[in-house]
């Protein structure tokens, strides 16, 4: 590590905050205001006007929710953040910087059930569409593309099936057709990928997970790389022509490699309002300074614990890429060398009325909804996460009916490993 070049554990801590100028507080406080006095007129018209950065209103920023901003540009080695009140805010903000009624993007099959459901039901209404592609032949998706195909959505490591897509094949074909890359690194985290380095363009996180980790907060960000050149095709009107509201300032004129977070936040953000609390922004920053402690001791036991279940004779299969016989294993080597992550799917024998019985019979582990959280977690995805979608759309997701999703926690794996254990034997 040197001054000018701090390592990621350096900037989970560090990176965006310094102590209160006023107060001296050493920790970033929790700026609970909604608006921020002017210093005259002059600056308020310049602020309104985007010449000048200040705060205006919390809406559209706030000083906690700023460092929170900063922290995770720096992890994810981007040029600016969007901080949102929940990952699915973010997507939205960012589909809105780049669509345009009528407009389609390209996403992989496997995705988060929420954003399935919020990719092909509820962006329908604002009349843009998702083409799904398998992202295991990520030249399968040229046949999707069109001259109204605005952009490519994947998740570094999928869920809930954790399997790593390959970034960097992706990026040179979206690239080839002038259209950005957006990933999805919530189950990752910027501690095992850092999808920019490999020709990513946005970078989109639910906060909620892994990043704060503690299963305590809500919250989402956007990613701007810095990467896309958004005035060249004229696909991007919202950053290549004048917007009105602003005296005419084109944004990706004024503000260069950051203008993709200026726009989602002075467009998407200022309009649709899905705002991050500061005492949110607060938690979340805390959580981040543990990241890469919380990752290394995630993939460790995970590991442990798939090698474990694989090993079980109630257990009919194990999917965890960090496993040297795992068909996704080389693309873990090349991605995510520091390990496979906590969340993985297993199946046990006897389908999905064992499964069940196993979930319920489990005590350390919390049956819930999330991932990412210190604690020990499960879920059938069937049932719950993945249950919206058809029968077809489950499997293609990693989410039939036998499987179990764990997300590991940092307990001790002892701990971890003795309550399976119990709950094998009662399946
Ligand atoms: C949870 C999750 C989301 C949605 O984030 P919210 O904060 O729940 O809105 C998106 N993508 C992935 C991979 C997730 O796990």
């Amino acid at each position: 590590m040197s001054k000018d070049n701090p390592g990621f554990s350096t900037l989970a801590v560090h990176a965006g905050a310094q102590p209160d100028p006023t107060t001296k507080a050493r920790i970033t406080p929790i700026y609970q205001t909604t608006a921020y006095v002017f210093d005259s007129s002059d600056h308020a018209a310049a602020l309104f006007g985007l010449q000048q950065f200040g705060n205006i209103y919390t809406r559209i920023m706030n000083p906690t929710q700023a460092v929170l901003e900063e922290r995770v540009a720096a992890l994810e080695g981007g040029t600016a953040a969007l901080a949102t009140a929940s990952g699915h805010a973010a997507q939205l903000l960012i589909f809105h910087t780049i669509m345009r009624p009528g407009d389609n993007f390209i996403a992989a099959r496997r995705l988060y059930g929420g954003s399935i459901n919020q990719f092909g039901n509820a962006f329908k209404s604002f009349d843009w569409h998702v083409r799904w592609m398998d992202t295991s032949d990520p030249g399968s998706m040229e046949a999707l593309i069109d001259e109204k195909t605005k952009g490519v959505f994947v998740e570094s490591l999928a869920n809930p099936g954790g399997t790593f897509v390959d970034i960097a094949a992706i990026a040179d074909i979206a690239h080839k057709h002038g259209l950005p890359l957006i990933v999805d690194n919530t189950m990752a985290s910027p501690y095992l990928i850092r999808p920019i380095e490999h020709g990513a363009d946005i970078i989109v996180h639910s906060l909620t997970k892994f990043m704060g980790g503690h299963g305590n907060s809500m919250g989402g960000v956007l990613v701007d790389g810095g990467t896309f050149d958004w005035t060249k095709s004229g696909k991007y009107p919202m950053l290549s022509e004048p917007r009105p509201e602003y005296g005419g300032v084109v944004l990706h004129q004024a503000f260069g490699n950051f203008a993709f977070a200026i726009a989602a936040r002075v467009l998407g953000l200022r309009d649709f309002g899905p705002t991050i609390a500061p005492l949110n922004s607060f938690l979340l920053l805390t959580g981040i300074e543990t990241l890469p402690l919380r990752m290394q001791r995630h993939c460790e036991n995970a590991m442990t614990v798939a090698k474990w279940l694989k090993t079980h004779p109630k257990v009919s299969w194990v999917n965890y890429s960090g496993l040297a016989d795992d068909p996704n294993h080389a693309l873990q080597q090349k991605y995510s060398p520091k390990g496979a992550g906590a969340v993985f799917t297993f199946g046990v024998k006897g389908g999905y009325e064992s499964g069940k019985t196993f979930v319920e019979a489990l005590k350390l582990f919390s049956h819930l909804a999330n991932i990412g959280d210190t604690r020990s977690l499960v879920i059938h995805p069937a049932s719950t996460t993945h249950r919206q979608l058809t029968p077809e759309q489950q499997i293609a997701a990693g989410a039939g009916p036998d499987v179990v999703r764990l997300s590991v926690g940092i307990e001790d794996v002892s701990d971890i490993i003795a309550d399976l254990e119990q709950a094998l034997e009662q399946a």
